[in-house]
């Protein structure tokens, strides 16, 4: 299996992620999309806005401010509660997640525990500093993982603010106007994508766990009578996932087993609506991309559970390093709202024209999910070494791929040849991300675009010149179909969004 280490060099080398700052050396936490990564990037983000927001009538977008007044975080419960358990090492001064040491080392699942026990564990199972080897670990006081900053000139107290550790406070504190504003009404969703900042105390696995990255979230808001009912779960009802349920994780297991949603309510495992967002998450990555045998729920046990949260559920990724989180489903209640409105003395309810009473709507579902985790995901299941080929091939969906289709001349030192293929390339760019190649063997082009995950190249020939049509190659099955010129951007449109088979072409 692809270790992350390995993914990284990828990466790097195909112009997809780089290591923030290099030429400084670096800051650990932070990194760059290059080229590719910006594309693939933004189309992860693009599919998702349009599948949950444009092609939704009851959920609406916002683009909340990254500096944010700090009010928000203590009412939220961030500046009391938005902690890690930090080890420091005596000797060297490193700094690891005690929680991760203990996981690490003795191999046990550490959620919801406190300082003392894991102190406890770690001089139990004698854990070394991962950086020097000495034992002289100290667990430190529990460090609050959000960054600060001064707004204006002034340095002083009253000019501190936060950097959002997460998008959906933004949604709470916007949520009295976008609700008016777009006349939603119960049930609806808001939903955000932006970047988060989070102080992580050892920053590791590449973009897996990072100082800086994307969110894309949505906050559910159901009426309190109603958070029993979900009109469209029926539609998820025979849909399969592995489940891992606090029930089976405390009795010692971590196997997950095949489960259809019909089953999980009627064993009264999950509230319908908490059900069906996971199900419409799982099947939004899995249409994309990832690998269902890849991905997992499991639900958080009691200790682990946030402070906000009734019931949480983790839509989970196998990574090289483990099932771990990839998006988190929470059901906040009405707990953020109240707080809000706790804290600013303004009024956050809605009215129910059914009762002629204001309500405070209760959040029943809030998936949020990182955009850098799902990057991740979508290349690990895209990659593959083609021993055949000897050569990396990214199978992307072509809807997330960063390159549409590439465009060659045969032979670059043919005039006419990269006359013609250079107009190709130009009329198709107009319309597609595109990308022109002359440079060495027409296989070698290929085996490039091969492991950029570009699933079609069409390659100008000399029988283009009399015949007006061009040779178009199939990424994945490397098969090849002669089409006619004019007829390319069209047929090239229903290939990318999957209204036509390539084997229909030859
Ligand atoms: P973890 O337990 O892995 O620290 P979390 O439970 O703190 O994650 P959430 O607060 O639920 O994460 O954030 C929602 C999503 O944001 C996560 O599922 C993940 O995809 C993403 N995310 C959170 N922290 C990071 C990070 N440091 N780097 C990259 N993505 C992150």
């Amino acid at each position: 299996m692809l270790t992350i280490d390995e993914l990284a060099t990828f990466c790097k080398r195909r112009g997809f992620v780089y290591p923030s700052c290099e030429i400084y050396g670096g800051m650990s936490g932070f990194f760059d999309y290059g080229p590719l990564g910006v594309e693939l990037k933004n189309s992860i983000k693009q599919q998702w806005w349009k599948s949950h927001v444009q092609q939704r009538s009851d959920i609406v977008g916002i683009d909340g401010s990254i500096i944010t007044h700090p009010k928000v975080w203590e009412a939220s419960g961030h500046v009391a509660n938005f902690t890690d358990i930090m080890a420091k090492c005596g000797k060297c001064g490193n700094s690891s997640r005690a929680d991760h040491l203990v996981e690490d080392k003795a191999k046990i699942p550490t959620a919801g525990m406190n300082t003392s026990q894991l102190q406890e564990l770690m001089a139990k199972h004698k854990i070394k500093c991962p950086r020097c080897g000495s034992d002289v670990l100290k667990i430190a006081q529990p460090f609050n993982l959000m960054f600060k900053t001064t707004v204006g000139p002034s340095s002083g107290k009253e000019a501190e603010a936060y950097l959002r550790p997460e998008t959906a406070q933004l949604i709470f504190t916007d949520f009295k106007l976008a609700q008016e504003n777009a006349r939603l009404k119960l049930p609806f969703g808001i939903a955000q994508i932006g970047k988060a900042f989070r102080n992580e105390i050892a920053p590791r696995d590449f973009l897996f766990r990072c100082r800086e990255f994307e969110q894309m979230e949505i906050e559910y808001f159901v009426h309190p009578n109603k958070i029993g009912k979900c009109p469209y779960v029926e539609e998820f009802s025979s849909y399969e996932m592995n489940v891992l349920t606090s029930e089976m994780q405390k009795k010692g297991g971590d196997e997950h087993k095949k489960t259809k949603v019909k089953e999980m309510l009627d064993k009264k495992l999950i509230l319908p609506w908490h059900a069906y967002w996971l199900a419409f998450e799982h099947n939004w990555l899995a249409s994309l991309g990832a690998k269902t045998e890849n991905l997992r729920i499991r639900q958080h046990v009691q200790e682990e559970k946030s402070h906000y949260a009734t019931d949480t559920w983790d839509l989970e990724y196998n990574f090289p390093f483990g099932w771990k989180e990839l998006e988190g489903i929470a059901n906040r209640s009405d707990y953020d709202l109240q707080q809000h409105m706790k804290a600013s003395g303004k009024d956050l309810s809605c009215f129910d024209p059914e009762t002629n009473t204001k309500v405070v709507p209760h959040v029943v579902a809030e998936p949020s999910l990182g955009v850098d985790r799902t990057f991740l995901v979508f290349l690990f299941d895209a990659y593959e070494y083609d021993s055949k080929r000897e050569n990396i091939v990214l199978h992307l969906n072509p809807k997330l791929a960063p390159i549409k289709a590439a465009v060659f001349p045969l032979l670059s030192n043919k005039e006419e040849l990269v006359a013609d293929a250079k107009k190709v390339y130009d009329e198709l760019r107009k319309e597609f991300s595109c990308f022109y190649d002359e440079n060495g063997s027409i296989g070698r082009r290929y085996s490039r675009m091969d492991e950029a995950g570009t699933p079609y190249c069409i390659t100008v020939d000399f029988d283009s010149l009399s015949k007006h049509d061009a040779t178009i190659r199939d990424r994945d099955s490397t098969k090849q179909a002669r089409v006619k010129i004019k007829e390319l951007a069209e047929i090239l449109h229903k290939l990318l969004s999957g209204k036509m088979e390539f084997g229909s072409l030859a």
